[in-house]
């Protein structure tokens, strides 16, 4: 049989120590001793919800942060309901899981939670009714995801974003995350950092998965939720710094493409990729094409407050040990 070694040899390992502790089924387990069917309904048709919260460690304070997580819970209670599903625990509990699991854990770095609710039936047949669900949480420790420094260099994707009419783009469901790989993959491929995804109806969407903000005349200017985008929890964070801090106006308005390619400065945010400043599109350099003025500042602004440094922002983030 054709079993293809190649590939075989050439899988990474896995990023996360097998004696690691997650949260699966309503208990603390270790990683290895947590195994999934293979005929898993949520593995073969996409019927899962899941987010992706970050944990910012402070060397200085010896102290792990836990950002937004109740912000996370509560989009993940939203894109549940979307699905027919339902989280068997409250924000607040599941918040006290994940701090519960960090601690276990006891990380020293920084750190990527991954909660997921799936369907766990093994049985053949697309639906989303008369089906069971299983909840997990794991936690890895995590760098960049993109570039934060030197500024990215982006393609307009040639694939659509999912429109809320098929796929709905604001509730975080892991199907819709095939059309972000073909994206993504596409961009890379093709010698770019990442791709900028246009709505069905020709307007800037988001990345493949950040969202996107530009600032234009003296604006900062981000789709609205009606865009096909997923409301993003960093998106919501940066509305209020922009405002407070920078004292600029925030418009949630749509997006020409080719205003990619006129504006003063463009960044990509989201709970991995952080703030990520564009600093090309499509081969055409935006602004001066370098790291723009007002995404610098709210990056220096971003990263304090995660990292638990600006007592203004305290409510952000939550410390674990
Ligand atoms: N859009 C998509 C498609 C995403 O996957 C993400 C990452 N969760 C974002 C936007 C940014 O959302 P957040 O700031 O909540 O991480």
């Amino acid at each position: 049989m054709g079993v293809d070694t190649k590939a075989k040899t050439a899988a990474k390992k896995p990023a996360v120590h097998p004696n690691t502790w997650v949260f699966f089924d309503g208990d603390f387990a270790r990683y290895h001793d947590v195994k999934l069917g293979l005929m898993t309904h949520a593995l073969h048709y996409g019927t899962a919800v899941f987010e992706g919260i970050r944990a910012y460690w402070n060397q200085k304070k010896g102290q792990l942060y836990l950002l937004a997580a109740a912000a996370h819970y509560d989009r993940m209670h939203r894109s549940a309901n979307v699905m027919r599903m339902k989280l068997p625990y409250s924000t607040e509990e599941l918040v006290n899981f994940t701090l519960e699991l960090l601690r276990r854990n006891e990380f020293k770095s920084d750190v990527y939670v991954r909660p997921l609710l799936y369907t766990s039936s093994e049985e053949i047949g697309v639906r989303l009714h008369n089906l069971d669900r299983n909840f997990f949480i794991y936690a890895v420790p995590f760098g960049k995801y993109v570039e934060v420094e030197a500024g990215i260099r982006c393609m307009v994707s040639s694939w659509r974003r999912v429109p809320d009419q098929a796929l709905p783009a604001r509730a975080k469901i892991t199907g819709s995350y095939a059309q972000a790989a073909l994206a993504k993959s596409e961009a890379v491929e093709g010698g770019f950092d990442e791709a900028i995804v246009m709505s069905i109806d020709g307007h800037v969407s988001e990345g493949s998965a950040e969202n996107v903000f530009m600032l234009k005349d003296g604006v900062f200017v981000t789709p609205p939720v009606t865009d096909d985008i997923l409301e993003g929890v960093t998106r919501q964070l940066l509305m209020k710094v922009i405002g407070d801090e920078l004292n600029i106006e925030v418009q949630e308005r749509s997006i020409d493409r080719t205003e990619l390619y006129t504006c003063d400065e463009l960044l990509l945010c989201g709970t991995g990729a952080q703030i990520s400043p564009v600093i090309e599109v499509d081969r055409r350099p935006v602004g001066n094409g370098k790291v723009g003025e007002f995404t610098q500042e709210l990056q220096n602004i971003y990263f304090g407050a995660v990292r638990g440094e600006l007592p203004k922002y305290k409510d952000w983030t939550i410390p674990v040990y």
